[in-house]
């Protein structure tokens, strides 16, 4: 699934192609990935200029000059690329958004979602993500303490929960969790301050990194000229299993927490 270095990556390639250009036509092939059902995304798109293109956590909130905004979603598989109007719509194309001007009209904007959890949320005037946690970048280590103390739940499933923190996934809290030596099932509000601050630094580190390298392409994921990743070579932890830790040598494990699969190292990541 694409989490903040993949969505990240995917508004820089995407934003220089489409900020400043209007809309000229959209068209919705698949219209349940559209919410909320009734919104005519055409109807109220079209002929409005794009202000915007931003990351919040893992959503991508494009800002129309009336200052109304929808939402995309890549959810597990989505993909937004930038594609020539004359080559043929690949399947699950869902969207095909037309940027331009009035004479030159030769690029498409297309999402495609093979496995529909993604989508496009018109929302309007509204505050996009109001309950979406704080950004992890720019995230300050009193914040983390005051959140992760308030939840028992294992630092694994607090650290994926998007009203917690905004924009982490399997991935990168898997990876954050052993660059900062913690377990992933450590008890959230058991950590301490030290703890803590090493962990927001670890995630900051991490992100960074991999924003570097363009994100992970483990399957699906592309940035909007259609290029792959390149920081699922660098994983210390994430599909590692039975490989040795770069750091002790001994075999990492996989184990599964609350439904997710979990890659740490038993020696280097402590419980407390
Ligand atoms: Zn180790």
């Amino acid at each position: 699934m694409p989490e903040l270095p993949e969505v990240q990556t995917v508004v820089q390639t995407l934003a220089p192609h489409a900020v400043g250009k209007v809309i000229w036509e959209i068209n919705v092939h698949r219209p349940d990935v559209v919410r909320p059902m009734h919104v005519n995304l055409a109807r109220k798109s079209i002929g409005r200029r794009i202000v915007s293109i931003a990351r919040r956590g893992k959503q991508i909130i494009w800002t129309l000059e009336d200052g109304n905004r929808f939402v995309i979603h890549l959810g597990m598989s989505g993909r937004l690329t930038l594609e020539p109007a004359d080559s043929g719509l690949a399947p699950h194309t869902h969207v095909v958004i037309h940027v331009g001007n009035s004479v030159q009209r030769t690029r498409q904007i297309r999402f495609r979602d093979p496995r529909r959890f993604g989508g496009v949320w018109w929302i309007g005037s509204e505050e996009p993500a109001g309950a979406m946690g704080p950004e992890p970048l720019t995230m300050k280590t009193g914040e983390l303490v005051k959140r992760l103390g308030k939840t028992t739940r294992a630092i694994k499933n607090a650290l994926l929960d998007q009203h917690l923190i905004a924009g982490l996934g399997n991935i990168y809290v898997d990876e954050s969790l052993f660059e900062a030596g913690i377990h992933p099932l450590a008890r959230a509000d058991k950590l301490s301050v030290e703890q803590i601050a090493r962990l927001n630094r670890a995630i900051k580190a991490v992100l960074k990194r991999a924003l570097k390298h363009r994100g992970s392409t483990l399957r699906d994921y592309r940035d909007a000229d259609g290029t792959a990743g390149g920081f699922q070579s660098l994983h210390r932890v994430y599909g590692r299993t039975d490989q040795p830790c770069h750091t002790c040598k001994r075999p990492l494990k996989r184990i599964v927490i609350g439904g997710r699969s979990t890659h740490f190292c038993p020696r280097c990541q402590t419980r407390s």
